[in-house]
Formats: structure tokens, sequence, C-alpha cells
């Protein structure tokens, strides 16, 4: 078994389907983390999360029964309903402290993270790079408030982000300033399931597949899925004939160059500070690093004198700390 929690006479994969496993614990409703959800007999999520998964994917979840023995669920701050998997061993008293996908900084749109304190924690390694520093939170926010009041006298403004969790952040933002979007029907559907849960986002309408003329009569502030914003702002202009400016709002704009016409750094996740931070509160003494800069990450940390390692394929964790079918993640680097 891969990727799994063991303690207490049962086994928990974490965030993907893994055979044998007794629960599949799924940390939030991003597609990335819900491998099991349609097949598992027994998943543990959150409530928000497994409602989310049903209304945006349709996906009915199985929910285990019971909460597990010496299992809790912490909240991760990245999306609504996002949670971490706390399990003790009742024999050991041990801690694993398994992250999913975090964010330390505050969200308008989930609960605060809570941070425990563990003996092991399994870390997510999205931000790797200790020079990625995400700009204050509230800085952004106040950026795109501005951009949006100041773009709008000029012409039609244009999101793109995910569909769960970042674009119901910026709904949240510009309802602070009196703006309603238009969304797309998809983004729209995920905005009421996060209402549904008593968010209480407003939007204006939504786009139709044929694009109603009657919804573009005016300048408006739209949001759209970030993969068809180019072909919504080229159908836009082509509609109404003005200027449409495009926005994205994601932690990638601290690394990449997007063809829009501005970009904010507006992460659901830790950067490498934030996962300092995390580590130090936690008092862990072991961290593993899963996710894609998992490499990179664990070697980070080993040259700060952390014992930190890759969770790898093939690293099975017990709650006695003991890597039930380890090979030595490669080391060093
Ligand atoms: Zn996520």
């Amino acid at each position: 078994m891969t990727f799994t929690i063991s303690a207490n006479g049962y086994s928990i994969s974490l965030d993907s389907k893994e055979s044998g496993a007794d629960i599949d614990f799924i940390s939030h409703a991003h597609t990335d983390h819900m491998g099991a959800a349609r097949s598992s007999a027994s998943v543990l999520s959150s409530r928000e999360t497994s409602y989310l998964i049903e209304k945006t994917y349709g996906i009915k979840v199985n929910a285990c029964k019971d909460m597990p023995e010496g299992v809790k669920l912490l909240d991760a701050g990245h999306m609504l309903g996002s949670s971490q998997l706390s399990v003790t061993d009742n024999e050991t008293c041990s801690r694993i402290v398994y992250t999913g996908d975090y964010l330390l900084q505050r969200s308008r749109v989930a609960n605060p993270i809570a941070i425990e304190d563990a003996d092991t924690v399994i870390i997510d390694s999205t931000y790797p790079d200790p020079k990625i520093e995400f700009e204050d939170r509230e800085e952004v926010e106040r950026s795109i408030q501005l951009w949006a009041r100041t773009k709008l006298k000029a012409g039609t403004l244009l999101f793109g982000a995910y569909t769960l969790g970042k674009s119901q952040e910026l709904v949240a933002i510009l309802n602070e300033i009196g703006i309603e979007p238009i969304m797309s029907k998809k983004l729209a559907m995920a905005t009421d399931a996060y209402n549904d849960l008593g968010m209480g986002l407003r939007y204006q309408s939504v786009y139709s597949e044929d694009f109603n003329r009657s919804l573009i009569s005016e300048n408006e502030v739209g949001i759209v899925e970030s993969n068809s914003l180019e072909k919504v702002a080229t159908m836009l202009s082509g509609l109404n004939g003005r200027r449409v400016y495009t926005a994205v709002a994601t932690g990638f704009a601290a690394i990449f160059k997007f063809n829009t016409d501005v970009q904010f750094q507006l992460s659901d996740h830790a950067d490498f500070r934030q996962c300092m931070e995390y580590i130090e509160r936690s008092k862990a003494k072991r961290v593993f690093t899963r996710g894609g800069g998992a490499k990179a990450l664990a070697a980070t940390l080993r040259r700060r004198g952390y014992e930190a390692e890759v969770y790898g394929a093939s690293t099975a964790l017990s709650s006695n700390l003991v890597r039930t079918d380890a090979s030595k993640a490669s080391g060093g680097d």
C-alpha cells in the first residue's frame, strides 16, 4: 500500500485511491485530490467537501459511518471545507498530520488553518522555492479592487479563475466594493454550492451558452474558467465593441507571465515562508514532503537541519513513525 497512514487497526489513504485502504481521506474538493471519490466505499472528508463534490461534479460520495478512533480533521485554510488529517496512535500517542493543500494567510471564503502539535507532518510542497514569497494577501485584494474600480470606467473586465475556491474569493473581493460579477454557468453553479454552505456571495447573472447580448449592454466584470478566458474575451469584444481587459488571480503569477492585461498573485497555497512557519508551529520532529516540489522542498529542509524526505510511492507510514515498506528517499541533493 502506498500513500496511507496505518493506525489503531485501520489504514487511511491520503487523497488517492489505494488498494487495501479501509478508509479514503479526501482533503478538499479539487479534482487532483479526489481520486477516491467515485469508487470508495468509505470516504473521510469534511461535510463541506462532500457537498461540494456532489454539487459541482455530480459525484455522490459514500461517507464513512463514524470518525475512526484517534482521527481528527483540522481546517486547512485552502478552500471551503479543506481539511488536514490528524491521526494519533492509541498506544504510543504519536501523531501524524497530513496537510493536503493548505494556506496560512487568511482567505475570505475558507475557515482559517488550525495548526496543532505533531510528531510527523506530511506537508504539501506546491511552492518549494524559498525565493518565491507571495505578496501580502490584503494588499493583493486591494490591488484587485483598485484595478476593477479604475478599469471598469474604460471597458469590460474579465477574470480567469479556478472553478472552486478562487472564483468565489474573487466574488467576495468584488462584492466588498459593490460589484456583483457575471459568471460562467459552471462557476455560478460552484458559487451556488458555496452559498448553500452559508457564504452569501452575490453574482448578477450568468453568461449563457450563446452569450446573450442583453447581458453585456453595460461595462461589467465577468469571471470565467481560466482555460476559456481568451475565447470569452474575444467573443465579448466582438459583441459589444468595447475594450475587454483580462486578468488572472493565481499564485503562479509569482512565477509565470500570463498573456493577460494584468496578473494578481492571489494564491490559496502556502509559499516556502508559510511552510517553515507551519513546521515550526507544529513542532514536528520529522517532515515528509508531498506534491510537485516534494524533492526540492525536502532537500531545502534538510539543508536547514530538518529531518525531511519525500513522501513517495514506497512510503507507507504507520503511526509509530516506522515506514513499513520504505526505501530510502533520494537524499542530499
Ligand atoms: Zn487544492
